[in-house]
């Protein structure tokens, strides 16, 4: 008997542990597990997603004959952890080996490797072919390059697959058009809602079991609407296509108070977990240009995050780990402030990303990374905590994906490894990018005192307290060239503005 244990990301019949089941001699094992809903405490929504999930799945597989062993959550033998779930069933059942695929998380790898030992038996492996690039491929491509940069990788990407290409060169005549991708929104847009799935009584029960066992978990519930099966996830993706495609590159970096959603495809969180392979989605895409009227910016753009950023994310984080978690280049120290869980901030702009956030358990890209990210970067705030922060708060988060976007594109907490320079901005930045300014307590237009955007000075003062380290970055030097002609007393004047604001949120008065 072979135990083929599948993990709560790997929910897709695909899946390389389920290549070759034989017929009576395996049990497959999937097992809703305490420990790992709470080693971060996971946003509600995202642990009633996962479970929900992971109960469509193992329905699924029953109903096509196979053997699951399923324990849920509530379960009284359930032992709350991996390892304990897998020596109840070899104590049960006469098992030969145990067939995994690659966990996508560093931690649980490490876990499973000392199983070997422990248990006397053989552990098979299997590398997680969801994935475009393998760790070898990756790991090929960084020999002997000097820097890491996306966008050479996500050409030979381009290249391997055969992806938006005409022979040996990019369809268009451009790799990248994301100088098309950076429009501002507009009062008059018209945005479809997200797709919506009805919760049916599996996910009902989920919904149930969430609210008694995770009650004081961050976000909120209700209404749960996410695609918790494979056919609603396509569904998710077709409609998506249908709806939102054409406007994704345009809009793609534009925020709207009251649109949570935008031109985005809301699918990481499918992907993630495997209701969605990232292929079928690229190769639906690409389809899209050939049969609707969809612009090629929006199409290279959205592929370009799913073969270029999503796959250089995790070659970045097998290449790094586990020295990766520890990386802190600037030194931040500041504490994480408690407004990134309540959203009680005068800025509007982390107020409103925030309340997203509890809503829905997403936030999209330029929301994550120019409003909150920008924020912990430009505040020094520590790097771990700030991961935990993100870990806890999005349905989409796996440390896979999770720490490269915090660390290296959000912090800039690696040196450069992953970005070549840090995403700081101003409040000019989100000002242009959105409408939040215009219903903030604080004036965007003023650069200083207490009425003025913090963001303004937080900018100045960040380049003023990282000069050494960053002064030398070419992509910075027109902004260490400004900050050089600003005569001594406006350099008082930001880092003045600077200390009393984290005088403020260091007394934890409302900033
Ligand atoms: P779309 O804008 O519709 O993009 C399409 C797809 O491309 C996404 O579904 C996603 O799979 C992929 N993608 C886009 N950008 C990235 C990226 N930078 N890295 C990896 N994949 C990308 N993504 C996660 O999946 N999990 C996380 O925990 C996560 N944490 C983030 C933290 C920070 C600070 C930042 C800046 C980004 C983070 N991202 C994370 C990346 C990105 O913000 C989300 O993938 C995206 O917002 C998901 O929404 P969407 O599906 O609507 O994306
Ligand atoms: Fe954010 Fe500053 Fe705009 Fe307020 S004024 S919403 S703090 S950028």
């Amino acid at each position: 008997m072979y135990l083929h244990l599948i993990f709560g990301d790997q929910l897709n019949r695909k899946i390389s542990s389920l290549s070759d089941l034989r017929q009576n001699e395996h049990i497959i094992l999937m097992c809703e597990i305490l420990s790992e809903a709470t080693y971060v405490k996971h946003h509600k929504k995202k642990i009633a997603f996962v479970f929900s999930a992971m109960r469509h799945f193992s329905k699924e597989l029953k109903d096509e004959g196979y053997n699951v062993h399923y324990t849920k959550l509530d379960c009284p033998n359930n032992s709350g952890s991996f390892r304990g779930e897998v020596s109840r069933m070899i104590k049960a059942h006469n098992v030969k080996g145990i067939i995994v695929t690659e966990p996508s998380d560093y931690r649980i790898l490490t876990e499973i490797k000392k199983w070997k030992e422990e248990f006397g038996l053989l552990i098979e492996v299997r590398a997680d072919d969801r994935f475009l690039c393998s760790h070898e491929e990756f790991a090929h491509w960084v020999r002997g390059r000097k820097q890491l940069r996306m966008e050479h990788f996500y050409r030979q990407m381009r290249r391997k697959y055969n992806i938006l290409m005409l022979g040996k060169e990019p369809k268009g005549g451009k790799w990248n058009y994301d100088n098309e991708n950076r429009k501002p929104p507009s009062k008059h847009l018209t945005i479809p809602k997200t797709f919506s799935a009805k919760p049916d009584n599996i996910t009902s029960e989920v919904l149930k079991l969430v609210e008694v066992n995770f009650r004081d978990h961050f976000g909120h519930l209700k209404p749960f609407h996410y695609a918790v099966t494979r056919n609603q996830a396509l569904r998710a993706l077709k409609t998506f296509i249908s709806q939102r495609l054409k406007n994704y590159g345009e809009y793609q970096d534009a925020m709207l108070q009251d649109d949570a959603w935008m031109y985005h495809s809301h699918l990481s969180l499918y992907l993630n977990c495997g209701l969605l392979l990232p292929l079928e989605c690229v190769q639906e895409v690409e389809q899209a240009l050939k049969e609707k009227d969809i612009p090629l910016n929006s199409i290279e753009g959205f592929i370009r995050q799913i073969i270029g950023w999503r796959e250089f994310m995790r070659g970045i984080y097998w290449l790094k780990m586990p020295e990766y978690e520890q990386q802190n280049f600037l030194n931040a120290n500041q504490k994480l402030p408690s407004f990134f869980w309540t959203s009680e901030t005068n800025m509007n702009c982390i107020k409103t990303c925030v309340k997203n956030t509890q809503d829905n358990a997403y936030a999209h890209h330029i929301q994550r990374l120019m409003v909150l990210g920008n924020f912990a970067l430009l505040a020094g705030l520590r790097p771990t905590e700030v991961n935990d922060w993100f870990m806890v708060v999005y349905a989409d988060a796996y440390q896979w994906v999770e720490l490269p976007n915090v660390t290296g594109m959000a912090l800039f907490a690696d040196g450069g490894i992953l970005s070549s320079k840090p995403y700081a901005a101003s409040g000019s930045y989100i000002n242009k990018m959105s409408d939040y300014c215009k219903n903030c307590y604080y004036n965007v237009n003023k650069k200083n005192t207490v009425e003025g955007c913090p963001f303004n000075y937080l900018y100045w003062d960040f380049l003023i307290r990282n000069k050494e380290k960053l002064h030398k970055n070419q992509r910075l030097s027109l902004a260490y060239k400004t900050l050089e002609r600003m005569d001594l007393a406006k350099h008082n004047l930001i880092k003045k503005d600077a200390k009393v604001f984290f005088q403020r949120l260091n007394n934890g008065q409302k900033v």
